[in-house]
């Protein structure tokens, strides 16, 4: 099982002690080499940085705590913890625990507010359900009442409360999806670029997460350098939300026109409008959200022109700028879920990341080379977004591709400095079809022990089908994978059945429109 296993993304307000629990429970595997323990740790900072950053502080307390519990419960009891190589990081990912408990500390009451107001919704509902019973009892002839039963017999706990954000299906709303990335990466990088200009400290930036609708004339110049934050970035990001002024709100702001200083609430629709839009009795419970998508077609039904649905016919999808929706106004829900029944969040992916992939490996696929590249990644509104094609340092062969030690190294300090998630991975077979190998199997896994939502896209130009998008199953693939110590080519396993497609209805949708960089280590 996965290291960044969770079970919640997106549902309701937990209790502190639902998110410790929660992020004790992972598997810590000694036998796996040291060095990807430590760059797992540093990938929950991350992760915890990026659901500050994204408004899920419940998340982001879980990731912290999760990297409390492996560096401080775990790491020690690994076998390679004395050696000297190690020594350096060892300490500072320790020193980055003692500042992050008071992080913590800091939080807390927040996630108890939060979690308490959940609470107190569920309570409500149930009272008022009581109530239409006993009406309905009180005259049986009544028939008003029961059609408020009905409805309210279908409100689950989650629906009683009502969330700040509005909560979307990422693949219905695919547009809405790429323009909230669109806005939210430039506003990230204008945040950026005024920190190092004006000399902001990061905790200002961390500080003005939500509220900011902001217009952005054009995105053409996204390919932009991006400032780095430097030193330690998560020393500083103490939560900071409730005493920051206008004032310093406004200077931030060089680059774009904030429309609204204050926060904006995203609007909810009513209750009664939620609830006529496509719930009905006969949907999976397991979608436990009042926009949850109607039963999805079977496998291969699906194509990029997908019907209007009737039901969400008041609701036309507007691009971002026009409904002056900001990311923070909205929450992907996941729609996918593991063969365990982990929620999956949602992957959106650049559909010419493939193309500019081909191109980059051309030369290499011409002398029956593998090439390797790695997608990485921001979270957005609780979806994952590729925002970055890295092709790391590397040896190939014909069947084979690796990344070098320092091709790995650059690779997580890239990736540790800009804020970005390891994704999964891009790779090409020459001269093979479109498959996992055993081999790709275990690289895989390497990918989904730190994210859950990792992918592993195959490009075989020989091949019919040439491409490919694919996730190892939990179970039984992941565990099965982890579990076998043989590292040969072709190897044998035992399971069947260990990976699966990933793309829609799996976890990962393409959004027309999305910019991605492409950092080329090769060279470097
Ligand atoms: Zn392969
Ligand atoms: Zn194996």
């Amino acid at each position: 099982m996965a290291l960044s296993r969770h079970h919640t993304a997106g549902s309701a307000p937990m209790s502190v002690l639902e998110i410790i629990q929660q992020a004790e429970d992972f598997d810590f595997d000694p036998t796996r080499d040291l060095r990807s323990w430590l760059r797992a740790a540093r990938m929950l900072l991350t992760e915890a940085a990026l659901c500050e950053q994204d408004g899920n502080l419940q998340m982001a307390y879980l990731y912290l705590y999760r990297h409390a519990e492996l560096v401080v419960g775990k790491l020690p009891l690994h076998p390679q913890i004395k050696e000297p190589m190690f020594k350096a990081d060892f300490a500072s990912a320790r020193k980055i625990v003692a500042k992050n408990l008071m992080k913590l500390e800091q939080w807390k009451p927040r996630i108890t507010m939060e979690h308490q107001r959940y609470v107190k919704a569920v309570e409500r509902r149930n009272a008022e359900r009581q109530r239409v019973r006993d009406e309905r009892r009180d005259d049986e002839h009544e028939r008003i009442s029961s059609g408020d039963l009905h409805r309210l017999s279908l409100v689950g706990d989650e629906e009683a409360y009502q969330d700040l954000r509005e909560t979307l299906n990422a693949a219905d709303h695919r547009q809405l999806a790429v323009d909230l990335a669109r806005q939210e990466l430039r506003r990230r990088d204008v945040n950026r670029q005024s920190t190092r200009q004006a000399g902001i400290s990061p905790h200002t930036v961390a500080s003005r997460r939500q509220g900011m609708v902001l217009t952005t004339p054009d995105d053409e110049d996204q390919g932009g350098s991006r400032g780095q934050v430097a030193g330690s970035r998560y020393d500083e990001r103490l939560p900071r939300r409730d005493d920051r002024r206008p004032t310093e709100l406004r200077q931030d702001f060089t680059y774009g026109t904030p429309v609204s200083q204050s926060y904006q609430y995203p609007s909810v629709p009513h209750k009664e409008q939620r609830m006529s839009w496509d719930r009905s009795p006969a949907q999976p419970s397991r979608y436990t959200d009042n926009s949850a998508a109607p039963p999805l077609p079977a496998k291969g039904s699906f194509n990029e022109q997908l019907p209007p649905r009737p039901a969400k016919a008041g609701r036309p999808e507007v691009p971002a700028a026009a409904t002056q929706r900001s990311a923070a106004q909205v929450t992907f829900k996941p729609n996918a879920y593991t063969e365990g029944g982990t929620p999956l969040r949602t992957v959106f992916l650049p559909p010419t990341l493939r193309t500019t992939f081909l191109n980059l490996a051309h030369s290499n696929t011409l002398r029956n080379l593998e090439t390797c590249g790695i997608l990485c990644g921001t979270l957005i509104s609780n979806a994952l977004f590729i925002s970055h094609l890295i092709i790391p340092g590397q040896t190939s062969t014909s069947d084979t591709c690796d990344t070098t030690e320092e091709g790995d190294n650059a690779l997580f300090d890239y990736c540790d400095s800009n804020d970005l998630l390891v994704c999964g991975w891009i790779h090409t077979h020459p001269s093979q079809s479109c498959f996992l190998s055993s081999r790709d199997l275990h690289t895989s896994s390497g990918y989904q022990i730190m994210l859950p939502e990792a992918i592993a896209i195959v490009c075989a130009p020989r091949s019919n089908p040439d491409w490919g998008i694919f996730r190892l199953t939990d179970p039984p693939g992941l565990p099965a994978v982890l579990g076998c110590h043989q590292r040969g080519l072709f190897h044998p396993h035992d399971e069947s059945n260990l990976y699966t497609d990933a793309l829609r209805p799996g976890h990962v949708v393409e959004g027309p429109g999305l910019k991605f960089e492409t950092v080329d280590m090769r060279t470097m």
